[in-house]
């Protein structure tokens, strides 16, 4: 049964939209819309009248293509499925698709032309019961403001903590903490969900000091175990932009009685390409009281060296796309040696996110990224379940240093 609400399908060619119209009628999608160029397309997403929870887009169109239209996707923050259809040599597919998926959206498959309603039901129909979302949750999900102020006031928000370890000794550092709302009637929201929600509602300071306030509360409870663990939180790009932060977090640890060396924060790539004197300011302040502060998502953005050499970090956190592609894709790899190489002349750290498996895990040890964070490792665990494995794991991750 699928469960695709509102669809945009986005082609120049009058027939394919047609069949593809024809198509999620027959699979009863509620909502269908056209447009015959990308321009087009993403007017009809900024204008905000619908939400889309399916797109599909040809590659090839007049004036913006579909390569171009997909980073578009990103920078609007499309967070529902997409699938590529194309009548382009298969490998174009493929590269569209990595695009796609470094640009972490959520694609569904891509399907060449010309289209039959095998090849069409072989991703609608296939993905159509289980839409995954990146993190292999339910999508779409749609969530009002309503739901997420009782989210809020219900403490059904709360932060889990994913282990970030050192790749030489395999010892616990510290962890990053993820938001996760679990609903009172058991329902997961994904955080790209609810933080989207909050992020073009206004209200993503709010959640933002609400979890930073929970982690706090936990971290007392991790430093009791280990005094030297750092948990690191994610700060959304509206959020960096606003002077008053250094001030207000650094208060709110004063008042938990914790350092400012037990917190870095992580903020996107995307979030400084903009050179704003302004959150050049309100990064160079939270360094000056001492939290580290790291870039995250590196290599989804189009950051250069320039813009790492006027932005105050400590730590460089290589995207998971290229870590979990780092064996089996050669631009992928050679993207990480480089993240590598200009960490090491900016003298910053490097951590590798996403890391899946021992060969993974021997490559970036071979190229000496110093911290690691991945299912390999742990996922992300509530902080009951993260204190515990910090006991366990008092003397390192044994099965990863052997
Ligand atoms: P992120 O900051 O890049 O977080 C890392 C994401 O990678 C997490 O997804 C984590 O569960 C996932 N991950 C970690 N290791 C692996 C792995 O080995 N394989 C795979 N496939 N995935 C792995 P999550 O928790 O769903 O978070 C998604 C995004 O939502 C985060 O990406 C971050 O941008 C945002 N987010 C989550 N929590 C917060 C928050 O508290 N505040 C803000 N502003 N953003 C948050
Ligand atoms: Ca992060
Ligand atoms: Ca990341």
């Amino acid at each position: 049964m699928i469960e695709f609400f509102s669809v945009l399908i986005v082609d120049d060619d009058p027939t394919q939209v047609a069949i593809l119209s024809a198509y999620f009628t027959a699979l009863k999608v509620e909502h269908i819309a056209s447009a015959c160029n990308s321009a087009e397309a993403l007017s009809i997403i900024d204008s905000g009248q619908q939400e889309f929870d399916l797109i599909v887009t040809d590659l090839q169109m007049p004036r913006m293509d579909g390569l171009e239209f997909i980073r578009h996707l990103k920078e609007v923050k499309y967070c529902g499925s997409l699938v590529i259809i194309s009548g382009m040599k298969d490998d174009m597919l493929g590269h569209a698709g990595r695009l796609a998926n470094m640009h972490n959206l959520n694609l569904l498959g891509q399907i060449r032309k010309p289209l039959t309603k095998a090849a069409l039901d072989s991703v609608f129909l296939k993905k159509a019961d289980t839409p995954q979302t990146r993190n292999g949750t339910k999508n779409p999900i749609i969530v009002t403001q309503e739901d997420f102020a009782r989210g809020m006031a219900n403490g059904e928000i709360v932060p889990y903590y994913q282990p970030k370890v050192d790749v030489q000794d395999a010892k616990v550092i510290g962890a990053e903490a993820l938001a996760r709302w679990t609903t009172q009637d058991g329902l997961s929201i994904p955080p790209d969900v609810f933080i989207q929600m909050a992020e073009t509602n206004d209200r993503i300071e709010e959640l933002t000091y609400y979890l930073f306030d929970k982690a706090l509360d936990d971290l007392n409870t991790f430093l009791k175990i280990d005094p030297n663990l750092k948990v690191a939180v994610n700060l959304a790009p509206e959020i960096v932009n606003n002077l008053a932060l250094p001030d207000r977090l650094n208060q709110r640890i004063a008042s938990h009685g914790i350092s400012s060396h037990s917190i870095s924060f992580e903020v996107t790539e995307s979030s400084i390409l903009k050179l704003e004197p302004v959150t050049l300011e309100v990064l160079s302040r939270l360094r000056l009281l001492e939290f580290e502060v790291a870039i995250d998502d590196f290599g989804t953005g189009s950051s250069n060296i320039q813009t790492l050499r006027d932005f105050p970090y400590s730590e460089l956190k290589i995207d998971r796309s290229f870590i979990t592609n780092a064996l089996t894709n050669s631009f992928s790899r050679e993207t990480v040696y480089a993240a590598v190489a200009l960490a090491r002349e900016q003298g910053m750290r490097v951590v590798a996110e996403g890391v899946e498996d021992m060969e993974t895990w021997q490559l970036i040890r071979q190229l000496g990224i110093e911290h690691a964070q991945g299912f390999l490792l742990a996922k992300p665990l509530t902080a009951e379940h993260f204190r515990q494995f910090l006991k366990d794991h008092s003397e390192g991750l044994a099965t990863i240093a052997a």
